[in-house]
């Protein structure tokens, strides 16, 4: 929870003063064309800045800027202790703007500032500083081979890679990618969602100020052609995308038809929250089960989307579910005391709202289901469960809102068969107090990310984090995401 108080954020806002323009080659510029886009408050659906609209002559730019940066080797042959250095003074510049950081995506996104001040900004601060720790720590193998040859297995940075981004941690989800891209020795291109560019370019000064040279952190603000225009250039060498699986489908045909680039997919959930009779605390496992699907108004790839409740204790949970929805209040993001704040756009709100009327013809509405006004012109939507039948398209479909569908079931088999009858494998969770049951279920669910009696727990570096199936490839966080942004290497020398 932050420490100061709504009138200070308000005034805050009030002061701020708002870059829009791209950052290539280590400076800030509008786009060739002059043109720019609105950038939309969902707080109140005021405009409060204007964006360069990036173009190809943009992308050409900032592509021909990372190439030549990494080519000349000014970031990625550095010593790995010196990139450390650099990356945990950017990791420090973030968060001495953490307030400013912090404001710019409660404004973009409509985030609760509770929220961007304790998990987003330190979040991405922690993540620049993680594999900046990490980067000086790694080296390769010596493999056995032929006593004539000493053969050695090294990982090399991969050269120009481009980032695409989404919006609902806008900062943290770019972070996972640019972190671990730049402590090997990359030159970076990143492309935030249309819907929250703020971060994104404030923090491309910082990378600048705290000593990554020009050409080495590029930001295209732009719409979705910009994120096509990268992956299909035949001079990048590595696309990381988070975002919707559709647009994940259209990267790895543009990858194939142009240099068979480095795809790395983080793509949508519709996560199974399991909860068994024997669920060790039923209050926790509610209030829980509420957290998965209203934190981020339901903004949230791992959302806890889908509630499978055994028969027994349905009645008994579902009211306890109920009476934690009733805590998910929408309010103004810049107030500490919000738990819940807007929803990213106008757009975003009437694709949700398009979800709450299937759910109304086909489901029980439980409870919410209503667009509310805490701020006029805002785009808000009450916390909003509904009991639904597993073929419900409410209970197949990513929704991305705050909409819970619960599905009773009537054995262990039966809840795992529905928890793994998705295109997706994002994340899981049972709630049990056997720990044979715990380990038999976890074993046998079909996700990137299983969760015991929690969910959304781990928020440390250490975990890989992404999908099985339509929900992706490869993994953000931990060292194992470094391995996207490297080569392999062999190198066989022989001796006599
Ligand atoms: P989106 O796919 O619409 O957009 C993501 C990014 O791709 C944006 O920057 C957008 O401008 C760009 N884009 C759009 N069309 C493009 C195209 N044809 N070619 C290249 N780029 C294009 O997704 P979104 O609405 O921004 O985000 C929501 C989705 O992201 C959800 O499906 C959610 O589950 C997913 N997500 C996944 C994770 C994860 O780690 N698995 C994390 C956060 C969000």
């Amino acid at each position: 929870m932050t420490d100061k108080n709504f009138d200070y954020w308000q005034g805050r806002a009030a002061d701020l003063r708002i870059e829009g323009r791209a950052f290539i080659d280590g400076v800030y510029v509008d786009a060739a064309d002059g043109g720019t886009f609105d950038c939309v408050s969902p707080i109140d659906g005021r405009t409060i800045a204007r964006i360069a609209d990036s173009g190809e002559a943009e992308v050409e730019a900032a592509v021909a800027a990372a190439r030549r940066s990494f080519e000349a080797g000014v970031w990625a042959n550095l010593n790995p202790r010196q990139r450390k250095k650099t990356m945990l003074k950017f990791g420090a510049l973030i968060r001495q703007h953490a307030d400013e950081l912090s404001l710019l995506e409660t404004l973009d996104a409509g985030k609760p500032i509770g929220d961007t001040t304790t998990v987003d900004i330190p979040g991405a601060a922690y993540c620049v500083e993680w594999f900046g720790e990490a980067i000086d720590k790694i080296g390769g193998e010596v493999a056995p081979a032929d006593h004539h040859l000493v053969g050695l297995v090294t990982r090399e940075a991969i050269g120009v890679v481009a980032a695409v981004v989404p919006w609902n941690f806008p900062i943290l989800m770019a972070a996972w990618k640019f972190a671990p891209a730049l402590a090997a020795g990359n030159s970076v291109i990143l492309k935030p969602s249309e819907k929250s560019p703020l971060t994104a370019i404030r923090v491309a000064q910082l990378a600048l100020e705290a000593g990554i040279p020009a050409g080495v952190f590029n930001v295209l603000p732009g719409a979705g052609n910009v994120g096509r225009l990268l992956a299909q250039h035949m001079d990048i060498d590595c696309i990381a995308f988070t975002g919707s699986t559709a647009v994940g489908k259209l990267i790895m045909q543009y990858a194939g038809q142009s240099n068979l680039k480095r795809t790395w997919l983080e793509l949508g959930g519709k996560s199974p929250n399991i909860v068994l009779p024997d669920c060790p605390d039923l209050d926790r496992a509610a209030a829980s089960a509420a957290g998965a699907i209203f934190y981020n108004m339901g903004e949230m790839c791992t959302a806890g989307s889908r509630l499978l409740v055994h028969r027994d204790i349905k009645d008994d949970f579902i009211a306890r579910v109920l009476e934690q929805a009733k805590k998910w209040v929408p309010g103004h993001p810049l107030d500490p005391a919000t738990g819940m704040g807007a929803i990213v756009d106008q757009i975003q709100l009437e694709r949700v709202l398009g979800y709450v009327e299937a759910g109304r013809a086909e489901s029980t509405l439980l409870c919410g289901g209503d667009r509310v006004e805490p701020i006029a012109g805002g785009y808000y939507l009450q916390p909003t469960i509904f009991e639904v039948k597993p073929t419900d398209r409410v209970a197949r479909e990513e929704i991305f809102g705050p909409v819970l569908s619960v599905i009773v079931f009537d054995t262990i088999d039966e809840a795992v068969q529905i928890a793994n009858d998705s295109d997706y494998g994002l994340a899981a969770a049972v709630w049990t107090g056997n720990l044979t049951t715990a380990h038999d279920v976890a074993r046998k669910l079909r996700a990137g990310t299983v969760w015991v009696n929690c969910y959304d727990e781990g928020g440390d570096m250490n975990f890989p984090f992404g999908g099985f199936k339509q929900s992706g490839n490869g993994r953000d966080k931990s060292l194992h995401a470094l391995e996207k942004y490297t080569e392999l290497k062999s190198t066989l020398v022989r001796l006599r």
